[in-house]
């Protein structure tokens, strides 16, 4: 069988040349003998997989050097506790901006920890666009404003870092790192799942400036503290030691490609042609406002929902998987991150065009 070309939200397609260099060293990495699964973690060799990882991911992204490069476990989700436990500093309030499902997964768990001002919010369980900035009710004595950059699964992405009136600003960018130049001195913290755009599923990305860590709340479990982790080059327990290799990969792959700058332009370059073409079509249509479509994640409905079934099946024999929307949206959904060839996307279109002839 081929590989096809997956439209997988996440885990998502990871580049051709880094699986084959995976494949090319896994049973014997730079004439060790061993594969990177079975290497110890605190030897020389894992050392070095980590230092050129937070080394190529400092170029990429400009880190400044009072930032912090953690590799956390836990997904984004652990982060959505984390993020409370570390930077509250004994305040009681932290402001959420609510622009979709992780938004709301994000504010259900900070909850817990402390009392939530929702900002701004469009409340529909599949909203389509940002509230305007002018309708933002932020008061001020919140510990910080978290934000989603990029709502994966309703296709929304700010065309802008958020305005945030003195706050200190923590981003989640699970779906969208490394596919644009970003001023990480504008954020106090971002972070990033791996499984979108950075890897397999296993390692968070967090980026946290230095003096934002320490002073975290007592009961923080020590899995979740940024001290721990930037005291312990996160090795404070086994790390998830093949993932962080394999991001590695990517991050590499990435340099070779051109960097931030030409992840962007691929990335426009394959969310206009899929939305230009629905736009120009009679039978799909993109729900989400133009001023915030996602470059990532577009997601689209079939003007007859009946053939939803039908068309999924007919993508999928002819190599085009994992299209279907999630379920608290329905209809389709490609999820196009810096993997994703214009060879991928030009398929799905062809597909689209021939499907659409046929039954309209
Ligand atoms: C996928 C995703 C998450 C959840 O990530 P987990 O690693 O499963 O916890 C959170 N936020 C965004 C924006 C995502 O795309």
């Amino acid at each position: 069988m081929p590989r096809v070309f997956n439209f997988s939200a996440g885990p998502a397609m990871l580049p051709d040349d880094v699986m084959h260099q995976a494949h090319a060293e896994f049973l014997d990495y730079h004439n060790l003998g061993y594969s990177v699964c079975e290497m110890p973690h605190r030897g020389k060799d894992f050392k070095d997989i980590a230092e050129r990882t937070e080394a190529d991911l400092r170029e990429l992204l400009a880190i400044p050097e009072n930032y912090k490069v953690l590799v956390m476990p836990g997904g984004a989700r652990a982060q959505y506790a984390a993020i409370p436990f570390n930077l509250l500093k004994g305040r009681k309030k932290a402001a959420y901006l609510d622009i979709g499902h992780w938004s709301k997964e994000a504010i259900v768990e900070a909850h817990k920890y402390c009392d939530v001002n929702v900002i701004a919010s469009n409340a529909d369980p599949a909203p389509t666009y940002i509230p305007p900035i002018d309708q933002w009710n932020i008061n001020g004595d919140e510990a910080y404003l978290h934000y989603v950059d990029n709502e994966t699964i309703g296709g929304v992405e700010f065309p802008h870092i958020p305005d945030t009136k003195g706050l200190t600003l923590v981003g989640d960018m699970s779906s969208n790192i490394l596919s644009r130049p970003i001023d990480i001195s504008k954020y106090g913290l971002i972070y990033a799942c791996a499984q979108k755009n950075l890897g397999p599923a296993g390692v968070t990305l967090v980026i946290v400036r230095e003096d934002l860590i320490g002073d975290e709340h007592p009961l923080t479990p020590a899995m979740m503290s940024y001290t721990v982790f930037s005291t312990t080059d996160s090795m404070y327990n086994t790390p998830p030691t093949f993932p962080w290799y394999m991001m590695g990969l990517v991050a590499h792959w990435v340099k070779k490609q051109g960097g931030l700058e030409e992840m962007d332009r691929m990335a426009k370059l394959r969310s206009n042609l899929l939305n230009d073409f629905i736009k120009n079509s009679d039978f799909y249509k993109n729900p989400v406002d133009p001023s915030c479509r996602s470059r990532m994640n577009v997601p689209f409905i079939l003007a007859d929902e009946s053939y939803n079934d039908a068309f999924l099946n007919e993508a999928s024999d002819v190599g085009l998987v994992n299209l279907k929307g999630h379920r608290a949206v329905g209809g389709m959904r490609a999820s196009m991150y810096n993997a994703m060839p214009e060879s991928g996307v030009e398929a799905l279109i062809s597909f689209m065009q021939a499907f659409e002839d046929k039954v309209s």
